[in-house]
């Protein structure tokens, strides 16, 4: 429903948790964060309810556990599996290394759940969006794409059917927030020394103003540096540029 990432030299809780507060007008009935704290833990919260909810939960896990200068957060509105804390985003894999954000519906879930249950992974959570975590996880633990983070999310968005936009961090790849899009929006805000992604400029632009609109079946990958981006196959790929001049 409403989607947030961020990578630069500020709390990312605090942007993230800002960014959300701007996107509440869409709805939603449960929220969540994921921080990477930069030593290669991943951090993860999330609550049904309104964002308040979280924000209470994350006062009472004490915030400081919560520090770190990249991160990403999710409202969601339900469509796979009831409105609860454990349906939640972020997912994560089994090794909790991987977290995925995701607005729409992945159509073929239901396949990609088998092959995994298949081969003896437990799920979580009754999400579509929990698949594609696990599926990302073991695309860059093993084989073709080990240890690529860029390679692996591709490699995954190539196998996913429907509609989405993903958002997805590695605790091992602290420095890159990667995200992909089909048939869903997504944007990266571009500032000095810090990007961002979003379902909505209204997620970034108390801090830029700087936007990048992405394609039909794109993949951004934001370092604090700068932004680069592909198509699913990992050809160079452009977004289109523009500014937004409406007041806030
Ligand atoms: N299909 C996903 C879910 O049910 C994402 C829903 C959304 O767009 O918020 O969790």
């Amino acid at each position: 429903c409403g989607i947030v990432g961020y990578v630069g030299h500020r709390q990312a809780l605090d942007v993230v948790l800002g960014g959300l507060r701007r996107l509440e007008y869409r709805g939603y009935d449960s929220a969540g964060v994921a921080v990477l704290d930069g030593a290669g833990a991943l951090r993860v919260q999330r609550k049904a309810g309104r964002l308040a909810n979280l924000e209470t939960q994350l006062d009472a896990d004490d915030r400081q556990a919560f520090a770190g200068t990249a991160g990403m957060g999710h409202t969601r509105w339900a469509t796979h599996g009831p409105p609860v804390d454990r349906n939640s985003h972020p997912h994560r894999d089994a090794s909790h290394a991987v977290a995925v954000v995701h607005n729409g519906i992945i159509e073929n879930f239901a396949e990609l759940r088998a092959e995994l249950e298949a081969d003896g992974v437990e799920l979580a959570s009754d999400t579509d969006t929990e698949t594609a975590a696990h599926l990302i996880a073991r695309a860059y633990a093993d084989g073709e794409f080990a240890g690529d983070f860029e390679a692996s999310v591709r490699a995954v968005c190539r196998r996913l059917e429907g509609a989405f936009t993903l958002v997805v961090t590695h605790a091992e790849v602290p420095d890159k927030i990667i995200a992909a899009r089909r048939s869903s929006p997504l944007v990266v805000g571009v500032g000095e020394g810090e990007h961002f992604v979003a379902s909505d400029v209204a997620a970034f632009i108390e801090h830029t103003r700087e936007a990048v609109e992405l394609g039909q079946d794109q993949v951004v990958v934001i370092t604090r540096e700068g932004y680069q981006v592909t198509d699913f196959a990992g050809e160079p790929a452009q977004g289109k540029p523009f500014t937004v001049d409406w007041d806030l």
